[in-house]
């Protein structure tokens, strides 16, 4: 099989099912008596693993249930926040219309109960383009760093440097950019950034969030004081191992790995480009490395999965999340592209396991799948 869906999820690196087990056994983190102490031991070792990864202090770091968690209480606990503290914001969200449902969702559910949305428009190469938006201030402005399905690197600098300026919080979404490039939380100054395991070899079900310490979001959850009480609940301390082990072992070979996708993703693009008439590449650099999403014109998604995958060759329309439903990536619609492209469309993504195997036989099959997907589609 040649896996093409690194971006929804990737393989368990051996390192972390290694960290799992050997701390599978530990018990509550939150006791007092031997058992809990070491416990709690293994659990600030992964905490000040995550932190010096990732360049915050170990209290900013917060053990999630997954990236979607995580971004659910950035966008909804700052929001609460900023209401309680009477922030001059408050009230107001500053977003993008591509990001991922895990913060599409709690922004729309907030909108939804009274809140003022403004939006930070994205251009046809898939980046922000237009930043006025974040001159008011608001009770935080959220933009993920890379889009989960064409891979472009958002001007995440330059949003905090705008929002700073009015005192208004910063949440990034970085699920598909921690354990792919260097990340120092202090330098870029957000207040939140959510991460996920899975993306990077951890276990699935799994997330980070790391939080300044003000302002804080209000948690979401409410229970024990775990987590700063940001995120209560007994904490799975082997979960939380095997993220720092897959976060330590990523981020070693990230340079290298960065450099060795990127070449695979070139060749992908350039035979597309060159033997496939009709294809749109709609992945523009700045972008992730291992990132390729293109539209066929007179095809649809639905078809073009079914069709590589009775070849052995799995690869997604978009995110994981929307799997199953051909309809309009947000995504796409935001970027300007017709429907009718839109509908036709692949992501491919590469990652640690891709081999050079893997991107000949896609690219020995893809013309003929493509060819196919129009006779079907007429
Ligand atoms: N944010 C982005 C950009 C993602 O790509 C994903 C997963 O597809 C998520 C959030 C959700 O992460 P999780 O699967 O850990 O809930």
């Amino acid at each position: 099989m040649a896996y093409f869906d690194h971006a929804a999820t990737q393989p368990m690196r051996r390192s972390a099912v290694e960290a799992w087990v050997a701390a599978s056994g530990a018990l509550n983190s939150g006791a007092q008596y031997a058992s809990g102490r070491h416990a709690r031991s293994l659990l600030d070792d992964a905490r000040e693993t995550v932190a010096e990864l990732l360049g915050c202090e170990p209290i900013e770091v917060i053990f999630t249930s997954s990236g979607t968690e995580a971004d659910n209480i950035a966008v909804q606990g700052l929001y609460a926040a900023a209401a309680v503290a009477e922030a001059p914001g408050a009230g107001r969200v500053v977003t993008t219309r591509i990001e991922h449902s895990a913060v599409k969702e709690p922004v729309a559910a907030l909108h939804a109960a009274g809140a003022h949305v403004d939006f930070l428009d994205v251009g046809r190469s898939g980046h922000v383009e237009r930043f006025d938006a974040l001159d008011t201030p608001a009770a935080l402005a959220t933009c993920m760093w890379a889009n989960n399905e064409t891979g472009a690197i958002q001007p995440i600098t330059k949003i905090v440097e705008r929002a700073r300026a009015t005192g208004t919080p910063v949440h990034t979404d970085a699920v598909q950019v921690v354990g792919k490039q260097p990340v120092n939380f202090a330098e870029l100054g957000v207040t939140t950034l959510a991460a996920s395991a899975h993306k990077f070899g951890g276990p699935r079900g799994t997330g980070l969030l790391l939080a300044q310490r003000t302002p804080a979001p209000l948690p979401v959850m409410r229970g024990g004081g775990q987590e700063r009480g940001i995120r209560p609940g007994t904490v799975d301390v082997a979960s939380a191992s095997a993220l720092a082990a897959a976060l330590r072992e990523s981020l070693a070979e990230s340079a290298e790995e960065a450099a060795r996708v990127a070449r695979f993703r070139d060749q992908i693009r350039e035979y597309i480009t060159d033997h496939i008439p009709g294809s749109v590449i709609n992945t523009t650099e700045p972008a992730l490395p291992g990132h390729l999403h293109v539209s066929f014109e007179r095809t649809d998604g639905d078809s073009l999965i079914l069709l590589l995958d009775q070849l052995g060759i799995e690869a997604a329309t978009g995110s994981a999340c929307n799997a199953g439903v051909n309809r309009m990536s947000h995504v796409l619609e935001a970027m300007g592209v017709e429907e009718s492209l839109a509908l036709g469309s692949l992501r491919f993504t590469l990652g640690p396991t891709t081999t050079q195997g893997d991107v000949d036989k896609l690219l020995a099959h893809l013309p003929e799948v493509i060819e196919r997907a129009r006779l079907v589609h007429g």
